[in-house]
């Protein structure tokens, strides 16, 4: 059953905490739900449309004059095991973590380096979201949906989602016209493992060896310890993605900045971190009226109570101006404005 709920505080469905509120919110629990609803109250398809999971890569500058739609499609099912691998069909609207724990918890490999990042399963192939070397694309198989424009189901094999660096064809071509309704993903019986990013195989190490459950522990250990709750203080995890640039840039930025971490790409490219050159250039916990840079982690920024978008946004303008004088280096936005 559809809910629909005119003039909605969105205070506590966005991660930045952020005040604002939008024309409606409706919730819908399956394709039918939508069918009904747009029957049942046809002036609503006049209305601007953004699809929201857990809110937690927004950054709203005012009210949305528009609707909120909720894909609140839950459950799993596994649509195909064999002796090495399992396949299971996840509704958008699980939360990703707790699909995560599930995996780990039945010691299927692929998804535990992926653990606690915010949101639901809806959003993770639009975002390919990615943490401590891998990235959700690697286990997706397809993505199921609704085309808005079409108004039809439509199903998205893994190499028709043109996935890239936190973005897909949904990102880029379909956002907010194409409704995530569930993802198939791939888990292994056996796997190997990636430990080799960040400060992980140092906490496996202390944690007695790499084994699944491990991973998982540690992989939350870490970002627990880096990574504000946004449940006590407003943020959405990295603001900026991390730039990609050229051999010889890197190799410039890494002489100018000793410890600059560095991870080679195809193409004779580097990606820099971006958190470290954001630290170097002396943002770190530096504050601008009630927004501020995490003093934990540059690559945050956070709403100290009360802050508006526009000051979040003024923020990270500042940011990117300044590494682009200080490092020649262009810092991409990694969380979506809503205007
Ligand atoms: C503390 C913190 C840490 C984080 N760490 C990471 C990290 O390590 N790695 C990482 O990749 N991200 C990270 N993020 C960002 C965020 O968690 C991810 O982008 C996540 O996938 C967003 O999920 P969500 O449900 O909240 O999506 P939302 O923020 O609600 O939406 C994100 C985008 O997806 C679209 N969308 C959402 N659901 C659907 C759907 N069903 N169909 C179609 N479009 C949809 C929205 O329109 C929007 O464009 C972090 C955020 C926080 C707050």
């Amino acid at each position: 059953m559809y809910k629909l709920i005119p003039n909605f505080s969105l205070k506590y469905n966005n991660s930045f905490g952020l005040d604002v509120a939008a024309n409606y919110w409706l919730s819908i629990g399956d394709q039918e739900d939508w069918i009904l609803a747009m029957e049942q109250y046809p002036h609503l398809a006049e209305e601007k449309k953004l699809i929201v999971g857990g809110g937690s890569n927004l950054l709203f500058l005012a009210d949305f004059d528009g609707m909120i739609l909720s894909p609140d499609f839950s459950g799993y099912s596994i649509t195909y095991q064999d002796g090495d691998s399992v396949e299971v069909e996840v509704g958008a609207g699980v939360d990703w973590d707790e699909f995560v724990a599930h995996c780990v918890g039945n010691g299927w490999y692929g998804a535990e380096n992926l653990s606690l990042i915010p949101g639901k399963v809806g959003a993770v192939p639009v975002q390919n979201i990615g943490a401590y070397g891998v990235e959700a694309e690697k286990i997706i198989v397809r993505v199921n949906g609704y085309n808005f424009g079409k108004q039809t189901a439509e199903c998205y094999e893994h190499d028709a989602c043109r996935f890239s660096y936190r973005s897909s064809l949904f990102k880029e071509q379909w956002l907010n016209q194409f409704m995530v309704t569930s993802v198939v993903f791939r888990l292994w019986k056996q796997g190997e493992v990636v430990t080799g990013y960040g400060d992980l195989d140092r906490t496996l190490r202390d944690m007695g060896g790499p084994t699944l459950a491990n991973v998982r522990n540690a992989v939350i250990q870490i970002r627990e310890a880096k990574l504000p709750n946004p449940k006590k203080i407003g943020n959405a995890g990295s603001f900026f993605k991390n730039p990609v640039v050229s051999a010889e840039q890197a190799a410039e930025l890494a002489e100018r900045l000793p410890g600059l971490p560095v991870y080679p790409q195809a193409g004779n490219l580097v990606k820099v971190a971006a958190g470290f050159l954001i630290d170097q250039a002396g943002w770190k916990g530096k504050k601008v009226g009630r927004a501020a840079v995490h003093d934990r982690q540059a690559l945050v920024l956070v709403n100290l109570g009360g802050a508006t978008g526009e000051e979040i946004l003024g923020l990270s303008q500042a940011i990117q101006q300044d590494i682009l004088e200080k490092f020649g280096v262009v810092l991409e936005r990694e969380v979506q404005v809503v205007c």
